[in-house]
């Protein structure tokens, strides 16, 4: 849960015990689930991607099939995965350049006065391609433009967020003339967002954890498409249970950030398996998450 979207340890809880569980019976209505979980409290929606997410597991488990097959993703489309540099010392940078081996794509926050410097740091030490995150921080769109060439030029394929998620006005002057794809994170949240970023974007960043969910995170992505939007499925700091939900869907997708499990130390479960780049999907019933801990779960 991270602290911007409103959510704690506490808030969680008390979400918890309002559910009555003996709602949820299978065959599962996925549609009824998301608006019950939304009848419960507005926002909250990490603890209600907790639930959804633990429900299409049982939901596989009990069908024998894997959560990709039901939402019909080809595990032969998965995408690249990128691995998320933050802002840092030249030195730090260069060894989380070192640790993200394995990864084919490298994903940046910019966002400060030293962008350049920073790019010309990771150059220094890698060509693979990046996507940029800017954090809604550029402030001059004139200034951000010529950012966004320069960037291009670096081998950047799309920009996160350039500027502040309320300003729709300047981030859509970008989108027309930028050569690269520009993304909406913080700008968007749920399905009800989108349409209001149609022209705005040329795409969505995805994370479960915003969308509450697979259900909704899998109209989302064919709500785009209808729209002629592009879709990066991204993350919140996750474990693989969670990070495996998103990987279900990624194939549906056009870009996948999906690094949560290799930038957390207390993850409890085996890491989801990669090759060249891209994770490899197992046909494994539900989620297909594995080592799962003695003790993790409490009666
Ligand atoms: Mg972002």
């Amino acid at each position: 849960m991270v602290p911007y979207m409103g959510e704690s340890l506490e808030s969680a809880t008390a979400f918890l015990k309002q559910v009555d569980w003996n709602r949820f019976v299978y065959p599962f209505d996925f549609a009824e689930i998301t608006a019950y979980l939304d009848s419960i409290a507005i926002g909250q929606p990490a603890i209600k991607a907790a639930i959804e997410i633990t429900i299409n597991d049982l939901s596989g488990k009990i069908s024998e099939k894997p959560c990709y097959e039901i939402y019909i993703a080809d595990p032969a489309k998965m995408p690249l995965t990128s691995y998320t540099i933050g802002i840092d010392s030249p030195d730090v940078i260069r060894q989380k350049v070192a640790d993200a081996r394995g990864f084919k794509v490298l994903k940046l926050k910019l966002g400060r006065d030293n962008d350049r410097e920073l790019i010309s740091t990771i150059r220094s030490v890698s060509d693979l391609p990046l996507f940029i995150d800017a954090n809604q921080g550029w402030k001059d769109k004139a200034k951000a433009i010529d950012m966004i060439y320069w960037l291009h030029d670096q081998g950047a394929l799309l920009i996160e967020q350039p500027m502040d998620k309320n300003d729709l006005e300047g981030n859509a002057w970008l989108t027309t003339r930028s050569p690269i794809p520009i993304i909406a994170d913080e700008a968007f949240q749920r399905i009800g967002d989108l349409e209001g970023l149609k022209g705005a974007y040329h795409g969505i960043n995805i994370k479960l954890m915003k969308s509450a969910g697979m259900h909704e995170a899998n109209k989302m992505i064919h709500k785009a498409r209808t729209m002629g939007m592009k879709v990066l499925i991204g993350c919140m700091s996750e474990t693989s249970c969670a990070t495996l939900a998103g990987i279900a869907l990624a194939p549906l997708c056009d870009w996948a950030d999906l690094d949560g499990p290799s930038l957390t130390k207390n993850n409890p479960f085996k890491a989801p398996k990669m090759k060249d780049g891209k994770y490899l999907l197992q046909a494994l019933p539900g989620l297909g998450l594995e080592g799962i801990p003695e003790g993790l779960f409490i009666s």
